[in-house]
């Protein structure tokens, strides 16, 4: 068939404004000349304003739901493809209603919900630490009398370690649970009606693996070592180097760990993102979500000859050939820049020196001069990227590190409200 008498196939991409992944899949798609509709977070009101076509609310999936199937009358939909996890309850619900291979909707809700994934990865054998949830506004003190240390207190709708805190002991969690409640608060949460998990805590290695779920069938497309420790008390993300220096062997538990709770949650379809600590005793889950990986990392991943994640996702969820699913042979990995402190950025230096890092292959600094650097557990605050490609592993990571070194982010602390209002009042 030639190009004029196939027709393109056509693609609903579900994007929330603020994602760093839409120019990604965007690139992949015209490359794939797919033809896409972009559905847009924001509510109908917003959509007309703004002239956006085809706006979604996805906070309410049952009637974007009903959208998105009148759309598909127009013209059919040959996959629907949430981009975050902003909207994976969405897609799952349109794609069941237009009959799409996609994850199932209960499956998309264990994907999102910590408590609810965390049974259901216990109840299909998956090993998962011991775990108890409570509510918001339980009585923090009492909570530390019952359980067992150390452990991690974390929200359970959350991403991007937001929230997560580790404590050693009653003390320690009464503070870490305290500083949780005050920060959903915050947030508008109603204390009464908000679950709260506190697990044991899991020593050990941590990885992530990208993969990719036909049928229920898993294939690893990637496993990134995390070298830099996540020991607490609070877990900033830094390092990802593919692929894993690890034995062959524990890779291997890693994967079937990974089908396992794949299975568990009942995810099929498309890509999974999961995270696992590793220790003596095996590989455990931290977490699985039926998207691919955050961020920017994934523009460290080349398939085949030359064929990048979102292309790859996206050729799987049409029904494209795949020739090749093998990442290319080199070493390959990313940094997120860790946050030094916290204030108001004003100014970053050697960008040009870290660039010329031998084996760096990108900088992507995100943080806006003049805005506000808020750490973790409270901020969700991104400084940007350091991106770099060698023969191994090591150099890879050496090169990350070596470029880190190079760049300077000045951080002026802004004096707390607090303070602020305890200072002496002068010349009444
Ligand atoms: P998020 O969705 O915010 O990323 P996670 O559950 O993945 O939340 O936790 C973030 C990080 O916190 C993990 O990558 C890991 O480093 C650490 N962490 C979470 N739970 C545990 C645990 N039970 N034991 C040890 N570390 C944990
Ligand atoms: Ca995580």
């Amino acid at each position: 068939m030639t190009s004029e008498t196939r027709p393109r196939k056509r693609v609903l991409l579900l994007l929330s404004p603020l994602t760093y992944r839409a120019a990604a899949f965007l690139d992949a798609a015209a490359r794939l000349d797919l033809e896409v509709v972009k559905g847009v977070d924001m509510p109908k009101s917003l959509a007309e304003y703004w002239n956006q076509p085809f706006g979604l609310d996805f906070s309410r999936p049952e009637e974007a739901t009903k959208q998105v199937v009148a759309q598909a009358t127009e013209a059919p939909f040959g996959a629907i493809i949430s981009v975050d996890d902003s909207a994976s309850m969405l897609a799952a619900l349109a794609s069941a209603a237009l009959g799409l291979a996609h994850n199932s909707p209960a499956a998309a809700l264990a994907a999102r919900d910590k408590h609810v994934m965390r049974e259901a990865l216990r109840a299909g054998g998956v090993p998962v630490p011991h775990f108890q949830p409570f509510l918001l506004s339980d009585n923090p003190q009492r909570i530390a009398d019952e359980v067992a240390y150390p452990c991690v207190v974390k929200p359970v709708l959350l991403s991007g370690s937001r929230g997560v805190i580790r404590a050693d002991n009653p003390t320690e969690f009464v503070a870490a649970f305290s500083r949780l409640a005050r920060m959903l608060g915050d947030e508008g949460v109603n204390p009464a009606t908000t679950t709260v998990l506190v697990e044991e805590f899991i020593p050990g290695f941590e990885v992530a693996l990208e993969g990719l779920l036909t049928d229920g069938d898993l294939r690893v497309l990637a496993l990134f070592d995390k070298p830099d420790p996540l020991d607490g008390p609070f877990f900033e993300e830094t390092i990802y180097v593919t692929p894993s220096r690890l034995p062959d062997a524990v890779q291997e538990s890693i994967a079937t760990a990974t089908a396992a709770a794949a299975r568990a949650l009942g995810l099929r379809s498309g890509p999974v993102h999961a995270e696992l600590r590793v220790n003596e005793r095996g590989p455990w889950l931290v977490e699985i979500a039926g998207r691919s990986i955050g961020g920017q990392c994934s523009t460290v991943l080349e398939f085949g000859a030359g064929m990048t994640l979102e292309e790859l996702i996206l050729r799987h969820a049409v029904g494209l050939p795949l020739d090749s699913l093998d990442r290319t042979r080199d070493a390959a990995g990313a940094m997120m820049i860790p946050i030094p402190a916290a204030g108001i950025l004003t100014g970053v230096t050697g960008e040009e020196a870290a660039k010329e890092t031998p084996h760096v292959t990108g900088i992507e600094i995100s943080a806006a001069v003049g805005g506000r650097i808020v750490p973790l557990p409270e901020g969700s605050s991104y400084l940007g990227f350091i991106f770099a490609r060698a023969d191994d592993p090591a150099t890879v990571e050496a090169a990350l590190r070596t470029a880190h070194d190079r760049l300077h982010f000045a951080i002026k602390p802004e004096i707390p409200v607090r303070a602020a209002s305890a200072l002496p009042i002068v010349a009444r």
